[in-house]
């Protein structure tokens, strides 16, 4: 069953998306850190001197948030490990982690991602 076969989570019903492409490397990037099952790479239109983007490789994982099972617990522990770990090699100091879970919430692509902002002051309530 699939999450036998992806370690990563029950497939749900979304469509692709570009960062299926942006996986594939069918269209570019600027890739900041990879591994076989994440890839983080620049916002193309960034909100903050940094703004990076955490997805996981396997769109299948999770269109967004509120689909998490605990089968996806090892997928989100180790997005969030690697926002520390590029946090730190990148020297961002202060940042803040969002996610955007559903069109209210501003989210557009409905492919599970974290965005990494830093570099100016992040006021609080975002907007
Ligand atoms: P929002 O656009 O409201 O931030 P999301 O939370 O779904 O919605 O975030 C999608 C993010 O993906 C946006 O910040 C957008 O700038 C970014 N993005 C879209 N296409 C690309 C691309 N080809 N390369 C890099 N980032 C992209």
């Amino acid at each position: 069953r699939w999450a036998g076969i992806l370690h990563a989570g029950k497939r749900d019903e979304a469509e692709q998306t570009i960062f299926d492409k942006i996986v594939a490397k069918s269209i570019p990037s600027q890739v900041v850190f990879e591994d076989d099952k994440v890839l983080v790479f620049k916002d193309i239109n960034p909100q903050a001197p940094t703004h990076l983007l955490v997805i996981p490789k396997r769109r299948e994982t999770l269109s967004q948030l509120r689909f998490a099972t605990a089968e996806h617990e090892g997928i989100l522990g180790h997005m969030l490990a690697v926002v520390a770990k590029v946090a730190s090699e990148e020297g961002l100091g202060d940042y803040r982690l969002v996610v955007n879970d559903g069109r209210g919430a501003g989210q557009e692509v409905f492919h599970l991602h974290m965005h990494v902002l830093a570099g100016r002051p992040l006021t609080w309530p975002p907007g």
